[in-house]
Parts: structure tokens; sequence; C-alpha cells
């Protein structure tokens, strides 16, 4: 088997700020910073495998190449654990097929215990109103994105491009449109999407209140 490579092999190539924040979530010792450490803690040698916990209570393990922070790694475990099971008390599912592990992610909840919630609010009538607020969230995420992406057009709209060669010199091109009537008919766009969003907010808060109303508060998206 090939040798495992070190975290100092393995980041060479890594993006500055992708290893910024796999330092700061795994708590990785790094030249420049200091992660740990109170005074008669700064010079200590750790063996591999050695844990201890610093003046603030805070437990660490001395890894391979760096050192890692036990409580927060802790934390983030137990996070990604409850991220990835179901939330449903009487849940009987032993083992999550992978369209579980989807409909955990996006409800919370595995398929069974899914369709045992929705066959549930079908019985008392609440079903018709969860969908539609199913259905006005990712409606109003969409048009969150799409206006998002006209505006970023609008700012970056021009009629010509320079565009600077590798051998220094300059490429010129040209849009042979009218850039008044492309303005124009983007910020028909984008002001049609803020007009989408505002109706959708509002439909959103009627049927929080119609949900609140049935005794489904549970339902409400933050
Ligand atoms: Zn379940």
């Amino acid at each position: 088997m090939a040798k495992r490579k070190s975290f100092e092999e393995k980041s060479k190539g890594m993006h500055k700020s992708r290893k910024l924040i796999i330092d700061t979530v795994f708590g990785r010792e790094d030249n420049t910073q200091r992660v740990f450490g109170y005074e008669g803690d700064t010079n200590k040698k750790r063996e591999v495998g050695e844990r201890w916990t610093d003046a603030e209570g805070k437990e660490w393990e001395k890894k391979e190449g760096y050192v890692t922070n036990v409580t927060k790694m802790d934390d983030v475990r137990d996070y990604l654990k409850k991220l990835t099971t179901c939330k449903s008390e009487n849940c009987k599912t032993i083992q999550y097929s992978s369209a579980d592990k989807k409909l955990i992610v996006r409800t919370g909840l595995c398929a069974t215990c899914l369709a045992k919630m929705e066959s549930k609010l079908r019985e008392d009538g609440t079903y018709p109103f969860y969908e539609d607020y199913k259905i006005t969230l990712n409606k109003l995420s969409y048009v969150r994105e799409i206006k998002d992406q006209y505006e970023d057009n609008f700012k970056n709209l021009k009629s010509h491009f320079e565009i600077v060669n590798e051998n220094g010199t300059l490429s010129k091109w040209e849009w042979q449109v009218d850039i008044e009537k492309v303005k124009t008919d983007l910020k028909n766009d984008i002001d049609g999407a803020y007009d989408a969003i505002e109706a959708l907010l509002e439909r959103k808060v009627a049927l929080e209140n119609k949900l609140r109303e049935l005794n489904h508060p549970e339902l409400i998206k933050n």
C-alpha cells in the first residue's frame, strides 16, 4: 500500500483560502500561527497520539504533522451526525438508502418517516398548504438566484471589451448592439424579478400563518 501523504505534502497545491478553512476547522498547526498553548505548554514536545487540555479547557491531540482541537472536532462531528440522521423520534430505519440520505439533508426525515408525516398531513387537511409552501420556497430561491445573475450582467454590461493577450498586446472586441436597449431590457427583467420576490414573500408569510393556524409550526422553515 502507498504511504499516506502528510498534510504538508497534500496542501502544497491547495488554494490559500481553502487551506485556511481546513486549518481553522481542524485546528491544524501552522508555522506562522500558534493554535495552542499557554506558558509552559508552548515548547513542550508532544508525542503523536498524546492528548492534553489547555488553560481554557480545550482538549488537543497531537497527530502526525499537526495538532487537532479534539473539542472542536467533536462538535463538528456531532453537527454532521445531526445533519445525516433522521430527526423523527419514532424512526425505525436501520440502514439509510441513498434516497434516505438525500431526503434527510433536504427535509430532516428519512423516506419512511417523511411518508408517514405527509400522510398525517393529508388526514388533517394540512397537506395542500404544506405543498404550496414547499413550492413557494423553491420558487423564491430560484428567482433570487436569477435576480443576482441579472444584476451581475447589468453591472458588467459593456459594448466593447479589451482583452490583454499573452504577449501584452490588446485585442478589442465590439458588440454590435444598441447598448441602451439592452440595458433597458435587463432593467425591466430585474424589476420583474423584484416584483416576483415580493409576491412570493407575501405568499410565504400567508402560508406560514396558515400552517401555524393548523397547529403545524414545525413545518415552517427559517
Ligand atoms: Zn426516519
